[in-house]
């Protein structure tokens, strides 16, 4: 179950060839895959794989998922979808300290709601780095034995000294050419926890003058005294990314692996390590190869889980899905719909090289995918109200109400009307009213008239004041015979129309307007402190009033509020008797 295709035809990138021309040549054919990963010999007996090619999206679970993880699920489960295979979701636990299984719940909930799912036939593919442990154990152990790995015993430091620069090459380990069999017991030792924290590491030999940096013996696996959220304490070593994100990829049979274009300098590893662990018959092939395209770059957001988390553990925001942060949780919160996001995706598309998209590209994918969705209501955000002294007159009694109604969509008449009442009293913007009207000012002031949206015309003739000189009431008398939608209503010419809500069945809310989190457009680049450019008024909490449909939405139900911009019902605030509604974005960009 995927989500659907929001376009007919997508354009193509440079992924898609590469997955066309894959399955063209046939060499991703005679992929044998058990329905769970395995190694060469697990493998050997399983049927041909069904899929026609496996992706995977692989987060590691030490925090919540942001934009940028959202371009790489829309991706990766969309290529899977459209070429006929499989995404696996894989949680890529190798590093206990910062992992638990909130953030687990968290990934699956992020894509679930983004619209994507990891079980195919009823099969699922959802699976853990650590669920690994032991094949890694095995194919390190393999390595050792063919002289590919060894137990290398210097002190970090003299690791590091000894690594060589871009200039200059690096220095040969007094341990690399210790016998097999010393690293393998060495090895078993540190997995029975008899070596302290950087006493020694296992490390692939591979050679100490290549021009790659990465290639110079890269470290496979460190002692590492910590809790595993799911293997608690039986680990006491832990495999090195590098080493342990190529071989989930082969277990699982993955054909493309895509990650983003930091990681272009580790494929010769990646193939490396794959390739001698094919020959030693650890692993099956075809084996996997690795892709990179450029991460996502948004103005005014870090992109950074460490980044999001200290945040959040710091108490910049309220927590997780704040709705100022760029996790998927806090976009949702803040009314972006799935589709929108996927929009997005696909507009900015794929590319090997790295950019920055400006954040009104993705406010203008919310804007074209609530638009169609999200029904219309009237909000008053800053009330004054509005008294129309000539009422009683005009509907027999001050207390008399009109019904009023407005379509729930302005283009889908299928939608219906909703309902609200209009009477001698009304909440109005502060701002539709001036005393001394500025130029081109067509709202209330004295003498002019306006349009109460789907009501009457009303003529201004004044305003009450406190002590401190601040209007608190406007009055207006009621033009007769211009209700909207009766005959000859237009027959009074205003220039101004403005939105209200009537005292009588308006419902206090409260609003919670955001605004950017950062006031930099590049708050992290170059390294800078993100934390310096925090924007101190990302929050402005107002008391308004609403129309009783928008009251009593569901919490989560995304309206367009006329004049005001996208809002929602707050997922875990709002109450039919006491709303409170996030604004998701302006109408238009850069008001
Ligand atoms: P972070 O630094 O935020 O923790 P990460 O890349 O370390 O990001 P992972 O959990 O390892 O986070 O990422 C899972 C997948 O999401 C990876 O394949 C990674 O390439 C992809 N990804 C992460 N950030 C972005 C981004 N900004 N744009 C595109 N893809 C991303
Ligand atoms: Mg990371």
């Amino acid at each position: 179950m995927q989500a659907p295709d929001s376009t007919a035809s997508k354009p193509s990138n440079f992924l898609r060839q590469i997955i066309e021309s894959d399955l063209a040549s046939g060499c991703l054919d005679g992929r044998r895959y058990a329905g769970v990963p395995g190694d060469a010999r697990q493998l050997a007996a399983a049927p041909l794989d069904a899929a026609r090619i496996r992706t995977r999206f692989p987060p590691e679970p030490n925090g919540y998922l942001h934009i940028g993880h959202a371009k790489s699920i829309c991706l990766n489960f969309g290529l899977a979808r459209d070429y006929g295979g499989v995404c696996h979701l894989r949680l890529d636990d190798t590093n206990p300290e910062k992992e638990d299984a909130e953030y687990v719940q968290a990934i699956r909930d992020a894509v679930r709601w983004l619209g994507f799912d990891w079980v195919a036939n009823g099969v699922s593919h959802e699976y853990f780095a650590s669920d690994y442990f032991d094949l890694m154990y095995s194919a390190a152990c393999a390595l050792i034995e063919s002289g590919m790995a060894y137990v290398d015993e210097q002190s970090a430091d003299a690791m590091r000294r000894n690594r060589g620069t871009l200039t200059e090459p690096g220095v040969d380990s007094p341990w690399r050419d210790r016998p097999a069999a010393d690293s393998l017991r060495r090895f078993a030792e540190m997995r029975d926890g008899r070596h302290a924290e950087g006493s020694m590491v296992l490390r692939a030999r591979i050679d100490m003058a290549s021009p790659n940096i990465n290639l110079r013996d890269p470290t496979i696996y460190r002692i590492k005294f910590a809790e595993h959220h799911r293997t608690g304490s039986r680990w006491c070593i832990y495999p090195m990314y590098t080493f342990a994100h190529p071989i989930e990829d082969a277990l699982e049979r993955i054909t493309h692996s895509i990650c983003t274009l930091e990681f272009e300098d580790q494929r010769p590893f990646y193939d490396w390590l794959l390739g001698h662990l094919a020959e030693l018959g650890v692993l099956a092939r075809p084996l996997p190869h690795q892709y990179e395209f450029a991460r996502l770059n948004l103005s005014y957001v870090v992109t950074s889980k460490r980044k999001l988390a200290q945040l959040v553990t710091d108490g910049h925001v309220a927590g997780w899905d704040d709705p100022r942060l760029p996790t998927i949780a806090g976009l949702r919160r803040r009314g972006y719909s799935a589709g929108a996001l996927r929009l997005f995706a696909e507009r900015i598309g794929v590319s090997k090289s790295d950019a920055w998209i400006d954040y009104a590209t993705l406010e203008g994918a919310l804007r074209d995918d609530l638009d169609p969705q999200a029904a219309r209501a009237m909000a008053v955000l800053d009330p004054l109200k509005l008294v129309l002294l000539n009422w009683d007159e005009m509907a027999g009694d001050a207390a008399a109400l009109e019904a009023c109604s407005a379509p729930v969509h302005p283009h889908q008449p299928e939608r219906g009307r909703r309902g609200f009442k209009l009477g001698r009293e009304l909440w109005i913007e502060r701002g539709d009213y001036a005393e001394q009207p500025p130029k081109g000012f067509f709202r209330l002031f004295p003498g002019n008239r306006v349009r109460l949206k789907y009501g009457y015309v009303v003529e201004c003739v004044g305003a009450l004041r406190d002590a401190d000189g601040r209007v608190v009431e406007v009055h207006a008398r009621v033009v007769p015979d211009t209700r909207s939608g009766t005959p000859g209503a237009d027959a009074v010419k205003v220039k101004g129309v403005i939105t209200w809500v009537g005292a009588a069945d308006g419902v206090a809310a409260e609003f919670r307007l955001y605004e950017r989190l950062f006031v930099d457009a590049q708050p992290d680049a170059g390294g800078r402190d993100f934390l310096a450019s925090l924007n101190p008024d990302s929050l402005r909490v107002a008391q308004g009033w609403i129309e009783p449909a928008a009251a009593a939405a569901r919490p989560g139900t995304s309206f367009q509020f006329e004049r005001h911009g996208y809002f929602v019902a707050d997922a875990l605030d709002h109450a039919a008797a006491a709303p409170v509604f996030n604004r998701t974005t302006r109408l238009r960009s850069g008001v």
